[in-house]
């Protein structure tokens, strides 16, 4: 369900790393994606996360407002919401905060799971300074269709990466987060390695509130096996991550991608 929201004000300051405001043109997700943490992040209270969402119909607005008094920064486009689930089919607003971001020359980041990113290509190839990144947690699209059910296919987001590199717009993997003994690295850093990206940011699961056990759910029906692996992981604090970054730079090293870790801290 989508539900009309207005709002007072558009950017707020980012603590995020390399990012200086954070706009969201949306509050709730309908990528529901069972590992999201972005409930405690803004403090959701209304329902199961997926099922309800907020377009902020004013947001265009109040941000052309803004960009005429605020300083010049980076400016995070779906800190904490995909700005192009399918309520930007309808509503446009992601695509009306660009035109404007435009006019000011404002740099953007973008981050998203949706090659409906690719609708606003006239516009993301006219800005000086602006990046796309495309989060993959797997190269199995059945893994993809119960971890991120709303977002666009694996196929359709690499496939979105290629055409925005082939445009010439900078383009960067989030490859996050990485499911222990779900998420097949080698094979994922091989696929991207083939749309070009300017690096790969690898990143954990983070159990914020709430994520556990929406994740235990998901093993229990998806690889009720791997649950004591989760276990250890998770609750008793096993390091499962250090080989597994190392196996990802390891590769990345091998087909030439540049490679990062997400430096955000729980
Ligand atoms: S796309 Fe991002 S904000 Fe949306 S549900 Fe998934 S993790 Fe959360």
């Amino acid at each position: 369900m989508i539900k009309e929201k207005i709002i007072k004000s558009a950017l707020s300051t980012s603590k995020l790393p390399g990012l200086d405001y954070a706009l969201n043109p949306y509050r709730g997700c309908e990528h529901a994606c069972v590992y999201c943490y972005a409930p405690s992040v803004i403090h959701w209270d209304k329902g199961k996360w997926g099922e309800l969402v907020e377009a902020k119909v004013n947001l265009p607005r109040i941000l052309s407002k803004e960009l005429r008094a605020k300083k010049k920064g980076v400016v995070g486009l779906g800190t904490v919401t995909d700005p192009y689930q399918r309520a930007e089919k309808k509503y446009k607003i992601t695509r009306q905060c660009l035109e404007l971001l435009l006019m000011h020359d404002f740099p953007v980041c973008i981050q998203t799971k949706s090659s409906l990113v690719l609708r606003d290509m006239d516009l993301l190839k006219r800005f000086s300074n602006i990046e796309v990144g495309v989060t993959l947690t797997a190269l199995d699209e059945n893994v993809r269709e119960k971890l991120e059910p709303g977002a666009s296919s694996v196929e359709e987001r690499l496939m979105a990466l290629s055409e925005l590199s082939k445009n010439g717009i900078d383009t960067w993997v989030f490859l996050g987060p990485v499911m222990p003994y779900i998420t097949d690295v080698e094979a994922l850093v091989d696929a991207i390695a083939i749309v070009n990206p300017k690096y790969v940011l690898m990143d954990r699961l983070r159990l914020r509130w709430g994520v556990w056990e929406r994740v235990r759910e998901f093993i229990e029906g998806f690889k009720p096996e791997l649950l004591a692996d989760y276990e250890r992981i998770f609750l008793k604090g096993e390091d499962y991550y250090s080989a597994v970054f190392e196996r990802v730079r390891r590769r990345c090293d091998e087909k030439g991608v540049m490679c990062k870790m997400n430096r955000l801290v729980d």
